[in-house]
């Protein structure tokens, strides 16, 4: 085949133009990417054709070599991997923009380019990082099976590249940068060993480079390994520093800031296995996507078995990275049949007793941080309510709320709260909507504040299912502020008030045919209204969710409660015993109505109504 000309996929000419025309301050990164690439490529290979000598072609000295070259002023990074066929080039180096690639710009967007070269090995990106450093980069590649299958790809990184058929003589890829002018620095073999120590002294297969000396006037060159292969996880704890670790999360998290807590353990007796892992100190950029980076490696001996274990990491702790190191587990599994071992059950359990316990360790010690990590996170971990039956409690113990008594951005736990408990409550109270803020005003507090009870303030989505599931705290059951009726709180109606309102309440009802019921309450201090889900309803809070997620959810018909000590509420039913079909009646249903719509944090069904009516009473009240 000849040589083809082909563009770059819209996305990737962005970022590329992104990549080519910005300055940045740590534009060294891309060595990390195109080394992790290799040792990527590598690690596909190796791991199952443990017995396929024939199709490695003998070769199995792996390694990554990197060779700067000051007369050519290249730099090549290479490996004996995988390598790609033509076709895999022009998918993986040009046509196929991963999701990351439009997650990547939009983020760049966000952040005005303030912190390019750490979003781009976080969005899965790396490749194109080699453009930060080169004006032209050739890649030389080919899979097991012969020279001819090689492939050259070339690209000065402005929109178009070219492929052709290119023998090569061994297995796997020559990446080659043809460096800028302004970055010969990475000709010099004193900084990329810096960079490798730096970035990739754990990578488990060694990076070599060629080392002349001159001895008697005769140079001989040969290859040293510069990375230590050190595999952090497996040192003990005493020998690795903080600095060493965080470089080691950074480059496995692709995170760019420090984490928060670092986990390093090793588990002895049946089960053997030593695990290091990290709680990130802010939300992951990556976390929600449909491929997150991070996860937990899966390695049996330093080798590198399974990328994002999930077998051991469940969902509602996707936020956290690290390794696991097993010393038992085979080499050479399919990924079904590992999933189906039993030790992997066992390194779940204990690995999972060891993030709760950091986590509750970190809130105990250094607050301020968890704190912190709480905002960007909690909402994930309260995942773990519903789902991980055998640890609610223990995570239970970790979420932190705003409540009506805490100041705004100070939080208590359930322990805290069940602590301040008056005498007589036995419910835990919570009140879900959209902001802390909206949620302090809200009538449905009330009767809790005048009884000295707190409510805690929930404005995660998740609350709306989570909370329930949970169902109760150490016994005590944990009860919606604005459903269901209120008797524990507000006490019982005495019987003469509920007469008196009785004829009132029937025409209300018959006047008011949106909502399912009108009732008198005593969860009302100050207010005249509000409305409530029965018992088993739904809140409004959950119906305005279920709405934004496209969910069709039946507007559920809610229960309008009156406060029968409120003036406004009184004067109602006077005018209604001296003449029941005088028009105020309605008009003044229709206010409570919209009033209490409006303190629920929902919108009224007709605004001009409401309009009319209250000028309607404005008037009369300014003449
Ligand atoms: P990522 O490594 O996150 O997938 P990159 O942009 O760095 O993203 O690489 C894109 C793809 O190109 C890789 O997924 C891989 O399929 C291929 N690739 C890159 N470098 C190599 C290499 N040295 N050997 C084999 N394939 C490679």
């Amino acid at each position: 085949m000849s040589v083809d000309t082909l563009e770059f996929k819209a996305e990737l000419k962005q970022l590329l133009h992104l990549i080519t025309h910005s300055l940045y301050s740590e534009r060294e990164i891309f060595l990390r990417e195109l080394v992790s690439n290799a040792s990527d490529a590598i690690h596909k290979i190796r791991h199952g054709s443990i017995d396929k000598d024939e199709l490695l072609e003998g070769d199995r000295d792996w390694k990554i070599k990197i060779v700067p070259d000051a007369d050519a002023k290249t730099l090549t990074i290479s490996d004996n991997g995988v390598g790609m066929s033509r076709d895999d080039v022009v998918d993986q180096l040009g046509t196929i923009a991963k999701s990351g690639t439009k997650a990547f710009l939009a983020a760049i967007r966000v952040t005005k380019q303030a912190d390019t070269p750490g979003l781009i090995g976080q969005f899965g990106v790396g490749f194109y990082s080699a453009f930060m450093v080169a004006d032209t980069v050739t890649v030389r590649t080919r899979p097991a099976g012969g020279p001819h299958l090689g492939t050259t790809w070339k690209s000065d990184g402005q929109g178009t590249f070219t492929v052709e058929d290119a023998p090569k003589a061994t297995r796997g890829t020559d990446v080659v940068l043809h460096l800028k002018e302004d970055a010969r620095e990475f000709l010099d073999p004193y900084r990329l060993q810096q960079l490798v120590r730096k970035f990739s002294d754990f990578v488990e297969h060694p990076i070599v480079m060629d080392e002349t000396e001159e001895k008697d006037g005769v140079k001989t060159t040969k290859e040293v390994t510069i990375n230590n292969r050190k595999a952090v996880w497996l040192r003990s704890k005493s020998e690795v520093t903080q600095e060493e670790y965080a470089e080691f999360y950074k480059s496995i998290s692709h995170d760019t800031e420090p984490p928060a807590k670092t986990l390093h353990f090793a588990v002895e007796g049946k089960t053997e296995f030593k695990a290091l892992v990290f709680i990130p100190a802010h939300r992951p950029f990556t976390m929600d996507w449909e491929e997150p980076k991070g996860g937990l490696k899966l390695y049996a001996q330093r080798v590198l078995i399974m990328d994002r274990c999930e077998e051991v990491l469940p969902p509602y702790l996707r936020f956290v990275t690290g390794v696991v190191d097993a010393a038992d587990l085979p080499l050479n599994v399919s990924r079904e049949l590992l999933q189906r071992n039993p030790l992997l059950e066992t390194i779940r359990k204990n690995v999972i007793r060891n993030i709760l316990s950091g986590l509750e360790a970190m809130k105990n010690t250094e607050y301020e941080k968890y704190v912190a990590f709480h905002k960007g996170l909690g909402s994930v971990l309260k995942e773990g309510l519903a789902r991980d039956w055998s640890n609610r409690d223990k995570i239970a113990d970790l979420l932190l709320f705003e409540s009506a008594n805490t100041e705004p951005g100070t939080y208590i736990t359930l322990a805290d709260y069940v602590a301040k408990m008056p005498e007589g409550q036995s419910q835990i109270h919570y009140l879900t909507g959209e902001t802390a803020a909206q949620l302090r005003n809200s009538p449905y507090l009330e009767a809790f504040k005048a009884k000295g009870q707190d409510v805690l303030l929930l404005t995660d989505p998740i609350d709306e299912f989570a909370i329930p599931q949970y169902g109760e705290y150490k016994g005590k059951p944990l009860q919606a502020a604005d459903r269901g009726d209120l008797k524990e709180v507000g006490g019982e109606i005495p019987q003469e008030t509920t007469d008196r309102f009785a004829a009132l309440l029937t025409a209300l009802k018959a006047t008011l045919p949106e909502v399912a019921d009108v009732r008198l309450t005593k969860r009302l201090v100050d207010s005249a209204a509000c409305l409530v889900a029965d018992a088993g309803g739904m809140t409004a809070n959950l119906e305005r969710l279920m709405k934004k997620f496209g969910e069709a959810a039946a507007d559920s018909k809610r229960v309008l409660e009156l406060n029968p000590d409120h003036a406004t509420v009184a004067a109602l039913r006077e005018l209604f015993e001296s003449n029941p079909s005088d028009p105020r009646i309605e008009s003044g249903a229709r206010l409570l109505l919209d009033q209490a719509v409006i303190a629920e944090g929902s919108k009224i069904a007709d605004p001009a109504g409401f309009a009319k009516r209250i000028n309607e009473l404005l008037a009369a009240s300014l003449r």
